[in-house]
């Protein structure tokens, strides 16, 4: 029979019987009907945060505990079905936001405007309330840090998706305004960035980085001046702007009263509409051309005499950013390198169970198993360990001030592997962005490698967090009590106790060989202050004896040692198939 193709709809279905009966390779396959994990309710398939947040909203009342867990099983079906489907949609060509600099009759506006899908996405989040779940009138609970980043986790694995970099940026906002507003700031913003009524879903922004650097923020040229009612003026440029939109808080060298600079970086607070109802001074240049992250735009901007208020001193300026600005946005891009791995994860195991080559299906093959087991173990150490630290942050434990970069670089560097992985793993699948997330997961993950600081930077603040006495002392607080309860306990983990032992003389030794060598193996301490924390924690839940928890401390015990690619122990966990087996279906 003669067949004529005249566009898409003249194409005979793959599973046409009748084509598959006269072509063989139109005949249904091994992945025909495949859709990888689309349609999962994300907090009820992971049983290992399903677990965390059981054991620690244990000093909740019954009622908060039991609301708790129903908000987050709803917001995980959410999550894996409808945002999950308009992520996917929102991110084709034509549907990127774009920036809109003039009205029709040529007036600035400097406006950016996103597609359907993207503000759809934006309005359930914000109505869900995951960063704002305290401004709702129906919400009577403490909205706790744990309950906040377990929402986040779950709205990362679908990818940054336009939505969780600004919502890190507007939480951000959120707690600076909160700590530092003056009563008349936090009347006239917090509804706005947090009301439950407001429509500036997610619009807040945090702009520091301009062309001189992004890491040294002292070499901001951007200056500001005082004017006689109290309020700034700022002229100068930004040039990595996320998420544009109707607040954001930047930095600015503060000139004194003769119009000289000064050596002090302040922040400041700035509306992009006026009190007045004019437009401010902030002239979006273009938008920037990112590998990921695109699900919201990256622009350069100018600042033209644009009005700004103090948020705290300006002589605190440099300081308050990163307690609270910065520091929030770390745990919230380690929390997002988390719900990445964790969806790649996800979509890598999913793949390799159905997908066949050579007459069995892929995951049967050793070395499959293998990274598949590793993705599993580096991805559920490191969130755990990133759950443990939301609880630490939230009673503004000292040892936070160390954990919260450190996981910041641990979280974003496992994630970029991970992710690549789970490509890798696809096969030519893998490469295509319109066969899973993978890709556009990836590239989110290299950005978030940078984004909040390189890792030479983020090295350089947890070697200075550890010089300090008392950070010191409650890290090795923190590792020492978890290692109480493990001898406490009838569980006997010789190997990982040893691998705990020499990374923690790591720590020990280091202190001998001077500053030169510690800045040079910032990363090496960094790495091996991470293995302390991961071991000791993973030594200590072992405690009751599940086998999957060992599991996961043999495991990466084994890594610790061996890195990730050499040969794996000839009697070590990696050649127990079941465990294997059990720990990747967990
Ligand atoms: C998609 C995207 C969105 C972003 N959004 C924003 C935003 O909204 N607001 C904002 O303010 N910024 C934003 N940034 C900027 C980001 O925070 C900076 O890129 C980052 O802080 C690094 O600054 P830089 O690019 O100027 O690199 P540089 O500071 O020039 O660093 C270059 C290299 O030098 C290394 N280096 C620098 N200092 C040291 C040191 N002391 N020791 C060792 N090595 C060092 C760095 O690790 C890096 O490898 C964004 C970046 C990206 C990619």
């Amino acid at each position: 029979m003669t067949q004529t193709y005249s566009g898409d709809a003249a194409i005979p279905s793959q599973a046409s019987g009748e084509n598959a009966a006269t072509n063989p390779g139109l005949a249904p396959f091994d992945i025909s009907d495949y859709r990888g994990v689309a349609g999962y309710n994300f907090y009820k398939e992971d049983p290992l945060i399903r677990r965390f947040v059981a054991q620690n909203t244990g000093d909740q009342t019954a009622k908060h505990a039991a609301a708790i867990q129903n908000h987050l099983m709803e917001f995980g079906e959410l999550a894996g079905g409808v945002l999950n489907d308009l992520t996917i949609d929102a991110h084709k060509e034509g549907k990127y936001g774009e920036v809109v600099q003039f009205d029709a009759v040529g007036n600035r506006i400097d406006e950016v405007r996103y597609c359907y899908e993207q503000r759809e996405i934006r309005r359930i989040c914000f109505e869900q309330g995951i960063v704002n779940l305290n401004y709702h009138e129906d919400w009577p609970h403490e909205f706790t840090m744990l309950h906040r980043m377990a929402l986040a986790y779950l709205a990362n694995q679908n990818g940054e998706g336009g939505v969780t970099c600004p919502l890190a940026m507007t939480d951000g906002m959120i707690r600076v305004l909160e700590a530092l507003g003056t009563p008349e700031q936090k009347e006239r913003y917090l509804p706005l960035v947090a009301g439950p009524e407001s429509d500036s879903h997610f619009m807040a922004g945090q702009y520091v980085t301009e062309r001189v650097g992004g890491s040294n923020v002292g070499q901001n040229r951007t200056v500001a001046r005082k004017r006689e009612d109290g309020t700034w003026i700022l002229n100068g440029e930004k040039w990595f702007c996320s998420n544009p939109g109707d607040l954001w808080v930047t930095t600015a060298r503060v000139l004194d009263a003769a119009g000289e600079p000064t050596g002090t970086i302040g922040m400041f607070l700035v509306p992009r509409i006026k009190r007045n109802g004019d437009l401010n001074g902030c002239r979006i240049l273009r938008k920037k051309d990112i590998i990921g992250s695109r699900g919201k735009i990256t622009v350069e901007t100018v600042y033209e005499d644009l009005e700004a208020e103090e948020l705290g001193r300006p002589a605190h300026g440099l300081a308050n950013m990163i307690k609270y600005v910065i520091g929030t946005s770390r745990i919230h891009v380690a929390v997002a390198a988390s719900g990445m791995s964790r969806r790649a994860f996800l979509e890598a195991r999913a793949y390799v169970q159905s997908r066949e080559a050579y007459g069995k299906k892929v995951i049967e093959y050793p070395t499959v198993l293998r990274t598949l087991a590793e993705m599993q173990i580096l991805h559920s150490s490191m969130n755990w360990c990133n759950f443990r630290n939301y609880l630490w942050s939230d009673e503004k434990h000292a040892a936070s001030q160390l954990l919260t970069p450190l996981l910041k670089y641990v979280s974003t560097t496992h994630a970029t592997w991970i992710t690549h992985e789970a490509m890798m793993l696809h096969g030519g699948n893998g490469i295509l962005g319109d066969f899973s997330v993978l890709p556009r997961l990836h590239n989110d993950a290299i950005i978030n490698e940078t984004w909040e600081g390189t890792h030479n930077i983020i090295g350089e603040h947890v070697l200075k967090a550890f010089s300090r006495p008392r950070i010191r002392q409650a890290y090795f607080e923190l590792i020492e009590d978890n290692l109480k309860v493990y001898e406490a306990g009838d569980v006997e983990l010789p190997y990982v106790k040893k691998m705990f032992q020499q990374e923690r003389r790591v720590l020990e030794d280091c202190e001998d060989y001077g500053s030169e060598w510690a800045s040079m193996n910032r990363l090496a301490i960094c790495d091996a202050l991470y293995h302390c924390l991961a071991l000791s924690e993973w030594m200590r839940e072992a405690g009751d004896g599940e086998e999957l928890i060992i599991g996961f401390a043999r495991g990466l015990a084994e890594i610790v040692e061996r890195g990730r690619l050499g040969p794996t122990r000839p009697h070590g966990i990696f050649s127990d198939r079941d465990l294997l087996e059990a720990l990747v279906a967990y």
